[in-house]
């Protein structure tokens, strides 16, 4: 069966690809195996050197994966240039990590105990279809770094990226069967995968439902599992807070990527002294998001990727937005930027949207705030806008999320790890600690007595 890749802004067909099926899987996975014992034996310099190559080669190549992400999820130009940029600082940072996560030496009595960092052998990487090439790299490159083989399962609805980037981990010189590229549907391709007794991990990022199947699948094997989940993250804004600023960056925060991000802050708490006035610059903010063709140099958010998910962030609009902004007529799943009042028992406040439509959530004071922050079953990032410095840092330790920021809505970068708390799933992606979930710790004592 072939499948046929849409872009999203004209809705025309890009690509036709065949599909794998379970036979072509385990093919993969056989050929990832084959090569893992060469693989694991590489001298760490020298797999530094091949991951160095590597991102030397998405460099090269940045301008024609960007343009293919543009096409492929309808993402901004220049947005999609600062995701595969980020790919080539990940590739970087591994290749820097491969030969500083080691063991240490333990006194025992008898002998010495040492520890080893070992890798997993076959790992599984099944991704979403948001951030293609960049969610994919998070997991390349420590699993690659380790030691570790991989077969890497793209969404169904944008495996373009992902298929130029096993090109050029060839072209770098990695060698055959370390990195393998299928194209498939989940329940067939993913399912196996989760199931396939020579697969020791699976690292997943896609929606808390499909997560729970992972863990359900991975139990028969024992496998090891990170999952990087949904979220529904608060966006606190104080009433000593930098209000124009806070309302000039929130829009960016939600409507980023067309709302099709785990990180959005979907849900902006304001504290209601400042709330009328707070609401009067998101609007004027929001008002101000350049909606559009992805290849335009200063477009800031496209379409959403396809028309079933449109269904889907429609049904969460169900009563007269607070705001609604433009968005082009004619082919292409747009939808334009929304505002909506809400309390936080509401539906729209409740489940991910992953799409344009944040809701605005008034708050009393610090212990309501962290309360109506906290009540939701995610916990993947967030942000608290403050001048108060001991305020910020209590808000930061009591919010249930594993990445937050203040006075500012980032939450990836390279040297950080980045993961969820509660129902946004477990195990950190980035930084030095991504590489715990793509390794096992052996501990080998060695006796001393004569
Ligand atoms: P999804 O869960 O539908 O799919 C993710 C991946 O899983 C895809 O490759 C899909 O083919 C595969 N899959 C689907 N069913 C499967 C099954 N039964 N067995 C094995 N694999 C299966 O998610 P999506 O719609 O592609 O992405 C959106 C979701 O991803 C959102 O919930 C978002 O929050 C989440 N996400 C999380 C992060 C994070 O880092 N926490 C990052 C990006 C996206």
């Amino acid at each position: 069966m072939t499948l046929t890749i849409l872009n999203p802004a004209t809705e025309e067909p890009i690509a036709e690809l065949e599909q794998a099926g379970v036979e072509e899987t385990d093919e993969a996975v056989g050929r990832a195996r084959e090569a893992f014992p060469a693989w694991s034996a590489v001298a760490p310099g020298d797999r530094a050197r091949l991951l160095r190559r590597l991102a030397a080669l998405v460099e090269e190549n940045l301008e024609e994966l960007a343009r293919i992400e543009s096409r492929n999820v309808g993402k901004p130009i220049s947005g999609a240039r600062g995701e595969i940029g980020m790919v080539a600082q990940v590739f970087h940072f591994y290749a820097g990590a491969v030969d500083k996560h080691h063991g240490e030496t333990i006194p025992v009595a008898g002998g010495v105990a040492a520890t080893f960092r070992e890798p997993l052998g076959v790992v599984g990487l099944i991704v979403p279809w948001n951030f293609p090439a960049n969610i994919a790299s998070w997991k390349l490159g420590p699993a690659l770094a380790c030691g570790n083989t991989i077969v890497l399962k793209p969404a169904e609805l944008t495996p373009l990226s992902a298929i130029r980037l096993e090109e050029l981990c060839l072209d770098a010189g990695i060698p055959e069967g370390v990195v393998n590229v299928l194209v498939g549907k989940g329940s067939v391709v993913g399912q196996r995968l989760i199931e396939h007794p020579d697969v020791a991990k699976i690292a997943f990022t896609g929606s808390t439902e499909v997560g729970r199947l992972v863990m359900q699948g991975a139990a028969g094997t024992i496998k090891r599992v990170t999952l990087e989940l949904g979220g529904k993250s608060a966006n606190v804004v104080f009433e000593d807070a930098d209000l124009e600023k806070a309302a000039a960056a929130a829009p960016y925060s939600v409507f980023d990527n067309a709302g099709q991000d785990c990180c959005a802050r979907s849900r902006i708490l304001v504290q209601r002294s400042v709330y009328d006035r707070f609401l009067a610059l998101l609007v004027e903010a929001t008002r101000g998001v350049k909606v559009g063709d992805p290849a335009l140099e200063d477009t800031e958010m496209g379409p959403l990727v396809s028309s079933a998910h449109r269904e889907t962030v429609g049904s969460f609009v169900d009563r007269d937005p607070y705001f609604r902004g433009e968005a082009p007529d004619g082919p292409g799943f747009w939808f334009p930027c929304t505002l909506v009042e809400a309390t936080n028992e509401d539906r729209v406040a409740r489940d991910e949207v992953f799409g344009p439509v944040a809701a605005v959530i008034p708050f009393e004071d610090e212990a309501d705030a962290i309360r109506v922050a906290n009540d939701t079953p995610y916990g993947l990032s967030g942000s608290i806008w403050t001048r108060d410095g001991a305020r910020a840092l209590r808000v930061a330790r009591a919010t249930e999320a594993g990445v937050l920021s203040v006075n500012a809505n980032t939450s990836v970068r390279v040297q950080t790890p980045f993961g969820g708390f509660k129902q946004s799933g477990f195990g950190r992606e980035l930084g030095m600690h991504a590489l715990e979930g793509y390794s096992e710790v052996k501990s080998v004592f060695i006796s001393t007595e004569g």
